[in-house]
């Protein structure tokens, strides 16, 4: 390959913000400043003291309020993020076999936890093409079907519901504080906290029904051996006091509490839901009408609000792009690497200025003009 001049988008064109990552994602920098000032107060200090109890309780309300839980519903947290609660789930929430809707490499991961346990039944995959995602069939005989909202690794929004006895699961990571849905069709919505949310890793949290917490009861109280750690019921009993199992990130709690914050005195799920539309909606308006960019996900039904993956003709490639845009400090528009196409992910989380994403597809053809010329 022969070296390519360097390439500078003139400071006119350039977004306020150059993070699109679709995880870590951006944080708000006037959080991070807060989070300095609090000085000696939080950061360094015990867990289990009042301060860090106040955010925890924080936290669990305002997620009640965002998505305005009906009784029964409470929230859990504790330490591991998502991928933590597929093995607590595992071990917690399956009875004896699972259900799975698999349409790219999140879904399919929380699929091969389950496929791998010896006390579980082999899972039922059902599996659409990535880019696509299966229809909420019903599956008979499992007592869990998983489903994910956001496939964060396509940029496929996917259809859920409740279509049979089973308990409904559903990942809920890129779409969490973004994409509002309805409470009462899920037994547990999870998330990690550094997507949509725009906090820290390290984190779990979910959104149990009375089901999901009479499953966690009765299968704790059976013999099954459960290691402490991935324990729901303990989960559950340390939430109730505002409080985790073990040490938590107390940066990821303190900017998840403001983020929260943030979003509900803008206008909560409306607003959210509203802003990431306006900005996914630029992206797939600017692709649609391209002779070079695509949507990746074609059916318009199914294009997330909140991870926008875009194909380039094969005489473009996508991380030439994403490196030129990089080295002008535009960062983390790569596709994800296991999907392997010529593609572009960008994120329009609630964090991300509309008016960036705007400034980003600019950045996007003066790079590609360069490129051609
Ligand atoms: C990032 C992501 C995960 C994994 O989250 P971790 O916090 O790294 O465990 C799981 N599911 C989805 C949909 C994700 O986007």
């Amino acid at each position: 390959m022969t070296p390519r001049p360097p390439i500078t988008i003139p400071s006119n064109l350039l977004p306020s913000d150059g993070r699109f990552g679709s995880g870590p994602s951006k944080i708000q920098q006037s959080f991070v400043t807060d989070l300095a000032s609090t000085g000696t107060d939080l950061l360094g200090t015990s867990h289990r003291r009042k301060t860090v109890q106040s955010i925890v309780g924080g936290i669990r309300d305002q997620i009640s309020n965002l998505y305005r839980l009906p009784d029964g519903y409470e929230v859990v947290l504790g330490v591991g993020g998502a991928t933590a609660f597929w093995d607590a789930a595992t071990f917690g929430l399956i009875d004896r076999q699972s259900a799975h809707f698999v349409c790219g490499e999140f879904s399919e991961k929380f699929a091969t936890v389950t496929a791998g346990a010896p006390h579980l039944g082999e899972p039922v995959i059902v599996k659409a093409p990535y880019g696509s995602a299966p229809l909420p069939v019903a599956v008979s005989g499992v007592d869990v079907a998983a489903f994910i909202h956001n496939e964060t690794s396509t940029g496929v929004m996917a259809p859920f519901g409740r279509h049979s006895e089973a308990l409904v699961l559903v990942d809920g990571t890129s779409a969490a504080g973004a994409i509002p849905f309805d409470v009462t069709a899920v037994d547990a919505y999870y998330f990690s906290p550094q997507k949509a949310l725009g906090s820290e890793g390290g984190l779990w949290l979910a959104i149990v029904s009375a089901a999901a917490i009479e499953r966690i009861k009765t299968i704790a109280g059976s013999d099954r051996w459960i290691p402490p750690f991935l324990s729901l019921e303990t989960a559950l009993d340390n939430s109730r006091r505002d409080q985790t199992y073990n040490t938590p990130s107390l940066t990821t709690l303190y900017l998840l509490d403001r983020q929260l914050s943030s979003v509900l005195d803008q206008g909560g799920m409306e607003w959210a839901a509203s802003r990431t539309m306006e900005s996914s909606g630029l992206l797939y308006n600017w692709a649609d009408s391209s002779t070079y960019a695509s949507a990746f996900v074609e059916d318009p039904s199914l294009r997330s609000p909140t991870v926008v993956t875009l194909d380039f003709a094969d005489d473009i490639t996508a991380d030439t792009i994403a490196s030129v845009l990089k080295d002008n400090g535009i960062v983390d528009t790569e596709s994800y690497r296991k999907l392997g196409r010529n593609q572009l992910r960008i994120a329009t989380f609630p964090n991300i200025d509309p008016d960036d994403i705007a400034a980003l597809i600019a950045c996007i053809e003066f790079v590609v003009e360069r490129l051609a010329g």
